[in-house]
């Protein structure tokens, strides 16, 4: 059996690549040096693949920003408003990327989207009624000759024609199917282009088959294929699909004239069955997602070698396969100097998924296979994990019972008592959590980590800060006031250092967006709470105001989405498991006098399935209730907040609200206020703050605009329910900034309450 990726990580092992652009940006370093970096990044790359023995290695898979806004670029889907900038073909693309705002060029960026149930952020290409389709760009082919050259030969890989499609932005009113024709024949161009190079396979990735498709999905899916198979030629053509299986699809998949199908194995639920209860047509090669793209842990040979075997027994040619790009993993485990063994052996990036793949490929070719050292090696490991259980939090989560996810009173009869105990005026304002993380506070965390400065003197700094926050949150005349958050790097990460059961790396960068990174924390095992995390910072906050101090934490759903998950037991589990430790801090604070606790689940979208079918089964069925676990068990008086980042809720506008939060602020500034009118359909309960202004930009909002905004959103919300606030933190603002818009934003309430009078 031959071996194969999909993808691999691009940004460089030591993050050379988002060094390298943001120089570019700055001017530090010329458009040739870029490029230079680049080609080393794949060089460096490809030889490494080769040298691990892999059999398809991709190119193309690089990128300086995003590979579906590579494609589009490719089959010249550039706006207008773009081309018009007349700039060089690599700064064009970083003005779609990243927007232009330059003499007299002022030009926003393209829309940015999560890519599919990951935490990757895609650049959403948009199609004018007069965009010409067709092959303009040069990426994919000078990428193949330049491994060529280093005698390296690669299986380029594009975005398939149907994903693009079906992730494109309409500016206009044509819609998919009347460009179905110009951009499949586009494709054909590619093809014949590349049959003139000593290319052999292309991959076209097409995740976007994982959905639930309607009839009117599978016949443009059949429609662009059927042109694009009639004209091949010596190239051979691999259809890669990911994150899910292909069940609405599978027959069409099988029976079009494609050389190659890649299957994703892990997060495919239907995979191995659908294969099981269909032919798999002989002249085809599956290329068999087994080995997990999205996750650090080991593969399990075991259950890896018998799906091969099944597979085999089947008479099914088989290419053992990753189940998505490596993308969403680091690069390797040699960064980790840190770690010990005893928990790195557990683990696999990239470079480690490698070894895996050749592992399975000599394994798989055994007549037996079990007395192998590699495949014994991989068993143990299996067998133990050190520091992994906790008894004691086993039996509180088994522990666990009806009444643990109801909050009593129900949420009226707070609503009624809570309006009575805080007395707040109509349209109270607050502001999400953070104020600006100038430098001075970072300076501060990074001397106290470094050791440079004592425990007290890195307390008496933010609590000096503390004070400084409190007295301006005063002088605006905000309602609900915060601490800031001065303490906190990340959300995450802050709570995930205090837990047990967490581990931390310190290189392992993941992709979010463009060149920038994320370093999601391991759940190593059991999880729980020593000691109050946040406790001291938020009582001495309230120690200086009469008015509410929110208690900020993050929420379980979110802690749990944005870590490495354990395999070894259920997200369910996991995630119960965090939110028992959070109720502990929940109720400290209670017991502290704080009354009001703002619970953040930012993340709580990112892992809703693909499928709708799959929406309350598998997600919010427990995700809902785990968050209604932190808060079930405190007094009707406390009042408790949660805040979501993306307003992309509108279609689970119940689980919200199932939540039980009392108020939940949330991002509505760039989401033309849509999400109010489902909420007014749905007849949400829960006290709302669509957010007023956007934080990302720098921009002060006028009090006018503010009230606008305030006066639309009266229109689908009672005026008993509506909160006045940011639409999320304020950490990467400046002060200046800040202090104007929050000026303005309480302007804008109180002159609303005058017409309320
Ligand atoms: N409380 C956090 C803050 O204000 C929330 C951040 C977020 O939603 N991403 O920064
Ligand atoms: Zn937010």
């Amino acid at each position: 059996m031959l071996t194969s990726i999909i993808g691999y990580p691009r940004v460089g092992t030591l993050r050379e690549l988002k060094f390298a652009t943001e120089k570019y940006f700055k001017q530090n370093l010329t458009q040739e040096e870029l490029q230079e970096t680049a080609k080393e990044i794949r060089k460096t790359q490809w030889s490494i693949l080769k040298e691990s023995g892999l059999d398809f290695i991709p190119s193309n898979d690089f990128s300086f920003y995003d590979n579906v806004l590579d494609t589009a670029v490719l089959f010249n889907i550039v706006p207008k408003r773009y081309k018009d900038l007349h700039l060089s073909e690599l700064d064009t693309y970083f003005a779609m990327a990243k927007g232009y705002q330059k003499g007299h060029g002022d030009v926003r960026a393209l829309a940015m989207k999560k890519w599919f149930n990951t935490n990757y952020h895609y650049m959403v290409p948009e199609i004018e009624d007069d965009t010409a389709i067709r092959l303009t760009g040069t990426k994919l082919f000078d990428e193949f000759e330049e491994a060529l050259n280093l005698g390296i030969q690669t299986k380029p890989v594009i975005t398939g024609p149907f994903t693009l499609l079906k992730l494109i932005r309409y500016t206009g009113v044509k819609q998919a199917k009347d460009f179905a024709q110009d951009l499949a024949a586009a494709y054909v161009e590619v093809l014949e282009k590349l049959q003139k190079t000593d290319a052999l396979w292309l991959q076209f990735d097409e995740p976007y088959l994982v959905h639930d498709l309607s009839k009117e999905d599978i016949d443009l899916f059949k429609q662009l294929y059927t042109t694009i198979l009639s004209n091949k030629g010596s190239v051979k053509i691999l259809i890669q699909t990911y994150f899910g299986d292909v069940r609405d699809i599978y027959q069409e998949l099988t029976s079009l004239d494609f050389d190659g199908i890649g299957l994703d194995f892990i997060e495919g639920k239907e995979t191995l069955s659908l294969l099981k209860a269909n032919d798999f047509p002989e002249n085809k090669i599956l290329f068999a997602g087994i080995i997990n793209g999205k996750n650090i842990w080991r593969n399990h040979y075991g259950d890896s070698l018998s799906t091969l075997a099944w597979l085999k027994s089947a008479g099914i040619h088989t290419v053992i396969n990753t189940s998505c790009s490596l993308l969403h993993v680091p690069y390797t485990l040699k960064n980790e100097t840190k770690l010990a063994d005893t928990y790195t052996k557990h683990f696999a990036f990239a470079e480690e998924k490698l070894t895996e793949l050749a592992d399975l490929k000599v394994l798989s070719e055994l007549d037996s296979y079990e007395s192998h050292p590699a495949f014994l090696a991989n068993k143990s490991l299996f067998d133990h994990r050190e520091n992994c259980y906790d008894p004691e939090v086993q039996k509180r989560v088994n522990e666990i019972n009806e009444d643990d996810f109801v909050r009593f009173p129900d949420f009226y009869e707070r609503e009624k008592i809570q309006k009575e105990v805080f007395h707040l005026p109509l349209f109270p304002t607050t502001t999400i959590g953070s104020f600006p993380q100038t430098s001075d506070i970072r300076a501060n965390r990074t001397a106290f980590r470094k050791g440079n400065i004592s425990k007290e003197e890195y307390i008496a700094f933010n609590k000096e800060k503390i004070a400084e926050c409190v007295a301006l949150q005063e002088e605006i005349d905000l309602d609900v006031l915060v601490h800031g958050e001065f303490e906190r790097n990340d959300m995450v990460e802050y709570f995930g250092e205090k837990l047990n059961g967490y581990l931390f790396t310190e290189k392992a960068w993941v992709q979010s967006y463009g060149t920038r990174c994320v370093k999601p924390p391991i759940i190593w095992g059991d999880v729980s709470r020593t000691e109050p995390m946040t406790v001291d910072w938020s009582v001495y906050a309230q120690s200086l105001t009469d008015r509410p101090m929110k208690g900020m934490l993050t929420g379980p759903v979110t802690i749990l989405n944005w870590s490495f998950p354990r395999e070894d037991i259920s997200i369910k589990e996991s995630t119960y498991q965090i939110a028992l430790a959070i109720r502990d801090e929940v109720l400290d604070l209670e017991a502290n006098g704080i009354r009001v606790i703002q619970i953040d689940e930012a993340a709580l979208r990112e892992k809703l399935p693909l499928r709708k079918s799959d929406w309350y089964s598998e997600y919010l069925d427990w995700a809902i209730p785990a968050f209604r676990l932190v808060h079930s068990k405190v007094k009707a008086e406390t009042q408790i907040h949660t805040h979501m980042c993306y307003s992309e809720f509108t279609d689970i506008i119940p689980a919200i609200d199932d939540m039980d939060a009392d108020v939940i602020t949330f991002e509505a500034s760039r989401s033309d206020l849509l999400i109010l009118d489902s909420l007014k359909e749905n007849h949400f309960k829960t006290e709302v703050g669509p957010g007023v202004y956007d934080i990302h930009s720098p921009r002060v909002p006028s009090t006018e605009e503010i009230k606008e905004a305030l006066v639309k959103m009266l229109q689908k919300i009672e005026p008993e329910k509506l909160w006045v606030n940011p639409d999320c933190g304020l950490k990467t603002r400046g002060n200046e900034e800040t202090k104007k818009s929050l000026v303005n934003l309480v302007a804008a309430a109180k002159e609303l309450r005058k017409n309320y009078k």
